[in-house]
């Protein structure tokens, strides 16, 4: 065992071409770390190992481990997934990916400098919030509009602005919480308002927030309970009723929509959910929803509704805090602008997935049947390759009860377990995430963008020559 003596010294090593050429990239103390870790792990793997090994085969391995290592340290963390999952929309995967318009006016935005907040024509300071108010109006028809980091800093900013300190009428159904511990109570103790519950879990009429009524009350509140949805003996006021009431008592009415749709889905089966332009019509004084859920944008949290409360959004000190950066202003603006000028349905991502016609879906599953027999099954580890019917979310707490008809292909393997699969093609780059239908995988092909169908195969033989 005289292995772990043909170790060098990092001295030594420092010296070899190899390194010495990453020396000439890369900063000495980055290389040096990554040569100790990369000797740290050829001498564990020499302890588990019997045959004899040269020096200079050690030292090779050794710096094959260097680059190997800096490769990867390249990459960062955040990496390209594959959602091969049919779930459109999902929190932990970013959400909605961007469309090419909001994509190449974000690049132009980000690389040089812009008019974020200059009046080009007065030649003087202007407001950032300029840029998007415009388009919201026109999209959503609503007087006024404004955009903040997230759709949860839309609310608090809207209830901190409008509520603090006195009372906000909520029912008990909308109570919710929803992915990533946005939970409306607590949004709601952030803001300094006193919440004031009415009706019950499944139950609350018109009746029971007029009792609720007092001086004290700045809002009447309703949220979109975007992630459950209470099935059989159940009430919840409809918006318009609450308006009629808020416009009687002369108190302003909030609706927090979550996903905000702004393109009419319902010829594709996405009947139930309200638009945002529905929702301003309805009368409600303010309407806030997300930019990167069903509009299909970047991250953002936009407020529309009357110009006196958005007016007075704009000058509170919280906005400051919560604004919003150049590139997500860029992002939305060029996905905005696809709404009124362009073809949403073919150019935004999440809208395109979510319209696909079925024979579309299925006539791409059965290619990918195809591509993936023809290419890998002559491995052991394939046994059947199926095109398959399945039911696709639309996920992002919208439509929590609709199951999208869509189409995948149906993996069931054998001399390998599905869950050792699963992990291999997880842990590489770009990750594969995939369902599971018992011992068997499933890629839906709704989720797939381009060129992914190519990755898609290339990564399953990588995962099975990894054996
Ligand atoms: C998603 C959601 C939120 C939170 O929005 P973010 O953009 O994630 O901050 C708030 N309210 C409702 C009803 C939602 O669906």
């Amino acid at each position: 065992m005289n292995n772990l003596r043909h170790i060098p010294a990092i001295d030594e090593l420092l010296q070899h071409a190899r390194i010495q050429t990453l020396l000439q990239i890369y900063r000495r103390d980055f290389v040096v770390d990554i040569l100790r870790q990369s000797v740290e792990q050829k001498r564990s793997m020499l302890l588990k190992q019997i045959e004899e090994q040269s020096k200079q085969n050690i030292t090779e391995d050794i710096i094959d481990l260097v680059e190997t290592r800096i490769k990867n340290a390249e990459h960062g963390t955040l990496q390209r997934v594959i959602n091969g999952t049919g779930v459109v929309l999902h929190t932990n995967m970013g959400r909605a990916p961007l469309g090419t318009r909001a994509m190449n006016y974000l690049n132009e935005m980000a690389t040089g400098y812009n008019n974020l907040e200059l009046d080009l024509q007065k030649g003087e300071r202007g407001s950032r919030y300029w840029h998007v108010e415009n388009l919201l109006q026109q999209i959503t028809g609503a007087e006024a509009g404004l955009v903040v980091n997230n759709n949860a800093a839309a609310v608090l900013l809207a209830l901190t602005t409008l509520a603090k300190g006195r009372e906000v009428i909520v029912s008990r159904g909308q109570l919710v919480e929803i992915g990533g511990a946005f939970r409306i109570p607590d949004v709601m103790k952030q803001s300094a308002a006193s919440l004031i519950e009415v009706g019950t879990t499944n139950k609350t009429y018109i009746k029971d927030y007029e009792e609720a009524i007092t001086e004290q009350t700045a809002l009447l509140f309703s949220a979109h309970t975007s992630n459950y949805k209470i099935v059989g003996f159940s009430e919840e006021v409809k918006i318009d009723k609450l308006v009629e009431l808020g416009q009687e008592k002369k108190i302003p009415v909030m609706l927090d929509l979550g996903s905000g749709i702004l393109a009419d889905l319902g010829n594709w089966g996405l009947k139930e959910e309200p638009t945002v332009q529905q929702s301003v019509k309805s009368g409600a004084d303010i309407v806030t929803f997300s930019g990167d859920k069903l509009l299909g944008g970047p991250q953002a949290g936009i407020i529309v509704g009357k110009k006196e409360y958005i007016e007075a959004m704009k000058k509170h000190q919280l906005t400051r805090a919560l604004r919003v950066d150049k590139l997500a202003i860029a992002a939305l603006e060029g996905t905005l602008l696809e709404y009124l000028t362009g073809n949403p349905q073919r150019e935004i991502p999440v809208i395109h997935m979510l319209t696909r016609a079925e024979e579309s879906l299925c006539q791409q599953a059965e290619e990918l049947t195809q591509t993936i027999k023809n290419d890998l099954q002559h491995y052991t580890q394939i046994k059947r390759v199926t095109t398959k019917k399945l039911y696709d979310m639309v996920g992002g707490g919208a439509y929590p009860t609709y199951e999208l008809p869509g189409y995948g292909v149906e993996i069931e393997f054998e001399n390998i377990s599905l869950e050792q699969i699963t992990n291999r093609i997880r842990l590489m780059n770009p990750a594969l995430l995939t369902r599971k239908q018992e011992d068997k995988m499933q890629i839906s092909v709704r989720t797939l963008l381009e060129g992914d169908e190519k990755t898609i195969v290339e990564l399953i033989k990588k995962a099975f020559q990894a054996e």
